[in-house]
């Protein structure tokens, strides 16, 4: 007899599959954005030292994980909606259940189904979202061996931004972005998210910054630090006055992705009370007043034939 479960965003199916149990959890895998991204110096181990506010919006990929007992382990993915993503460990969402299973000592045949809604190498954490619902999932149906912490930990041998994937809702994150500060939000935030072909890879990115700032050597400031208070102060709700919103990347890469930059422009006409870009992008978002405007903006961007996306703040689902 199949016995189903929801409980919030997932769900437990258990069935008397050929050969044994099979247990499968479905997981949403919600984007970010950058409300706010500064680097603070470049490290003696040649990475850079980030300060970022990341926030988890409702734009989601579905993650269902389905599992049953084997020898040894074995991981095969199947992925609607992005035919081009790897499908063996070079998928985050493969590798994630691999370091799962060998962190934790299990052996299992994992399938994998992923429905990729988040555009992909955007600067929205699509693929570290898939990783981060994969241990969540993993974690779900072998009932919790791993603490929240130890997920997080594990997900910061995938990439930098899983473990904050892994949290969820809103924080800080220092370090290379595996250092996680919750922060907390009292408002509700409205986003229209715009995204492009282009592509300026996260390392050239970083070098353009760093001969613009110099190799980080402190002669010259990023300039981000005056946002960050205030960014804060209006998601605590200590200040209602409109987000502000710093992103050190924007001047680096936006000047060589004309589509993205025409997408921040139309945002701005459309009525956005701010607009950035996330990441290292190139997507970029404009926060609105209500979810009322921000569709309209939506709706006006993709018939002028851009991919928009409307999106609200998914701070408040744990
Ligand atoms: P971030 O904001 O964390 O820098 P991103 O949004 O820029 O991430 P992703 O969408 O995570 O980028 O994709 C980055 C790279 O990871 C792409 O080149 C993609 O091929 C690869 N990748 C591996 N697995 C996945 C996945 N499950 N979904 C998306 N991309 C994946």
């Amino acid at each position: 007899m199949n016995r189903l479960l929801f409980l919030h965003s997932w769900c437990i199916i258990n069935k008397k599959a050929l050969g044994g149990y099979m247990t499968a959890v479905k997981e949403q895998a919600y984007a970010k954005v950058n409300l706010y991204l500064d680097v603070l110096g470049l490290r003696a181990d040649g990475f850079h030292e980030i300060k970022t506010v990341m926030h988890t919006v409702s734009l989601f990929d579905d993650v269902t994980v389905a599992l049953s007992p084997a020898r040894e382990s074995s991981v095969k993915i199947s992925i609607d909606g992005c035919p081009f993503l790897p499908k063996d460990d070079k998928n985050l969402a493969v590798r994630a259940a691999f370091a799962f299973l060998e962190h934790t000592g299990k052996n299992a045949d994992v399938s994998i189904k992923l429905t990729k809604r988040i555009p992909v190498a955007a600067g929205l954490a699509g693929g570290s979202a898939d990783a981060a619902a994969v241990l969540r999932a993993l974690n779900s149906i072998y009932k919790k061996p791993l603490s929240q912490k130890a997920l997080m930990e594990l997900g910061a041998t995938i990439g930098s931004d899983v473990p904050f994937c892994v949290f969820g809702k809103s924080a800080v994150c220092l370090g290379r972005g595996e250092i996680i500060e919750p922060v907390v939000v009292s408002r509700e935030l409205h986003f229209v998210i715009g995204s492009s072909a282009e592509r300026v890879s996260t390392p050239l990115a970083y070098s353009k910054l760093d001969s613009i700032y110099s190799d980080f050597d402190g002669s010259k400031n990023t300039g981000g630090e005056k946002y960050y208070s205030e960014i804060i102060r209006c998601l605590s709700g200590e200040s209602d006055k409109p987000l502000v919103t710093f992103n050190v990347f924007e001047e680096a890469v936006l000047p060589e992705c004309p589509v993205a930059s025409s997408i921040k422009e139309r945002l701005k006409s459309l009525g956005a009370v701010n607009t950035m870009m996330s990441g290292s992008g190139p997507a970029v978002f404009g926060i609105f007043d209500s979810e009322e405007s921000a569709t309209i903006a939506r709706d006006a961007l993709r018939e002028e034939g851009f991919a928009a996306y409307y999106a609200k703040s998914a701070n408040f689902r744990q």
